[in-house]
């Protein structure tokens, strides 16, 4: 008998219905969220920079965070994503998955889940920026991202 082909979740659910391991499955890894962002302190609505600046506890050879299961403790400002923070944070990138299922778009072709290859991301994501990591002595502003479509 021919086994049916069951539609993935993410053709399927919204971000709301996502069980716990299928919101972590969802992210692509892109490290583009683990970036440095600068905007003026006193004006909200200024436009935000992103840096090729990686977070000082991402590890750039694994391409992924050093201590994900501690990561609030540890720095001061990463922030647990959820369904209202995707629809508030208007920087995330329009290529991650969040971003792309909130508003009701496919995920690209060769995001990790497709490909089954979770360095298929790399070209798409923070590699492509050619990134560098966060210490003491970094001018941020000297590493703002001017062409950066995602
Ligand atoms: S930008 Fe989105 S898809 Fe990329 S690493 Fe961050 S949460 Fe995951
Ligand atoms: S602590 Fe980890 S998940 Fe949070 S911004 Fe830094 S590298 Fe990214």
């Amino acid at each position: 008998m021919k086994q049916h082909e069951t539609t993935p979740f993410w053709e399927t659910k919204t971000l709301e219905a996502l069980n716990p391991q299928e919101w972590e499955m969802l992210c692509d890894g892109c490290g583009l969220c683990c970036l440095n962002r600068l905007q003026d302190e006193e004006d909200d609505q200024a436009p935000i920079y992103l840096t090729r600046v990686a977070c000082q506890c991402y590890d750039l050879e694994a391409g992924q965070c050093s201590d994900y299961a501690n990561r609030f403790e540890k720095v001061e400002g990463c922030m647990r994503l959820t369904v209202e923070r995707v629809a508030e944070y208007d920087w995330l990138p329009e290529t991650c998955a969040y971003r792309r299922i909130y508003e009701g778009k496919s995920l690209p072709a060769w995001h990790p889940l497709i490909t089954k290859d979770r360095h298929s991301v790399r070209p798409h994501g923070m590699y492509a920026l050619n990134p560098v990591l966060d210490n003491d002595f970094i001018d941020l502003e000297e590493h703002i991202v001017e062409d950066f479509d995602h």
